[in-house]
């Protein structure tokens, strides 16, 4: 029986997706990850997200206005991260509440998120963190957690305003300025150190001691998440004192 009333009153109708399944061991979501929708149209976007074939689908869909759809209760596992990784749960369908934000994303120019869909968005977030205890460390973008291969929310999602919110981890990004800074091909203590760091944060990322595709990656994701002003995947100083900013400051121990 389809569920007619919204899990959340952020929400203004339920418009269901047939695309979920069983969470594993039926545990309550522990994360929150944000995606944008990479498409053209959001009706696009969110056909594609009921359409039984694609096998995607998100909790949540919000459009470019501001409304706000339920595709798939929060009960149920939607299937929005694909193959992804945080804090070593691998599961990520699983463990999370998944939100779909209508935009064309890096393919399509991306352009910024209207006000009155990061309102919405914000609302949203609020309410679901909230009423699940949703941990601020644990609000995440699909870049986060899949950084080899996806973009999205994009380094123009205002992550910032959604922490001054009371939704996520933020810590000022410290200045850009000068200095040492590590690169792709290097390798060495301060690349074991790094990639350390990374995956003390939540960062699916091995200590191989070489700055890889994957730290590459990796770095990037945070850039994108976390200091925006510059995303090129290179450690420099303030991205390394941001992520040293924002362990000393998470609000619980890592996800076990
Ligand atoms: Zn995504």
């Amino acid at each position: 029986m389809t569920k007619l009333v919204p899990d959340s009153p952020a929400a203004a109708k339920v418009f269901p997706s047939p695309n979920h399944g069983e969470r594993a061991g039926g545990q309550p979501p522990r994360l929150l990850i944000l995606h944008y929708t990479g498409m053209a149209q959001a009706a696009e976007a969110l056909q594609r997200l009921c359409n039984a074939a694609s096998k995607v689908s998100s909790h949540y869909f919000v459009f470019e206005n501001g409304h706000v759809l339920q595709l798939v209760p929060e009960a149920r596992r939607a299937w929005h991260a694909g193959l992804a990784q945080w804090a070593g749960e691998t599961d990520i369908n699983s463990a999370s509440i998944g939100i779909e934000i209508a935009n064309p994303g890096h393919a399509g120019g991306l352009p910024p998120f209207p006000e009155a869909q990061i309102a919405a968005v914000v609302r949203l977030c609020q309410d679901i963190v909230q009423r699940r205890g949703i941990r601020a460390d644990l609000v995440l973008g699909h870049s986060d957690v899949a950084p080899e291969r996806k973009d999205d929310p994009g380094e123009l999602f205002p992550w910032r305003r959604l922490a001054e919110a009371g939704v996520g981890h933020w810590a000022a990004p410290a200045p850009i300025r000068s200095g040492r800074f590590f690169s792709p091909g290097e390798s060495g203590a301060p690349i074991e150190a790094l990639q350390a760091m990374l995956a003390l944060y939540g960062y699916g990322i091995d200590i191989t001691g070489v700055y890889d595709r994957r730290t590459e990656a990796v770095v990037t994701a945070f850039q994108r998440h976390f200091r925006p002003e510059r995303v090129d995947g290179i450690a420099d100083a303030s991205t390394i004192s941001t992520l040293h900013d924002l362990i000393g400051s998470r609000p619980g121990p890592l996800l076990a």
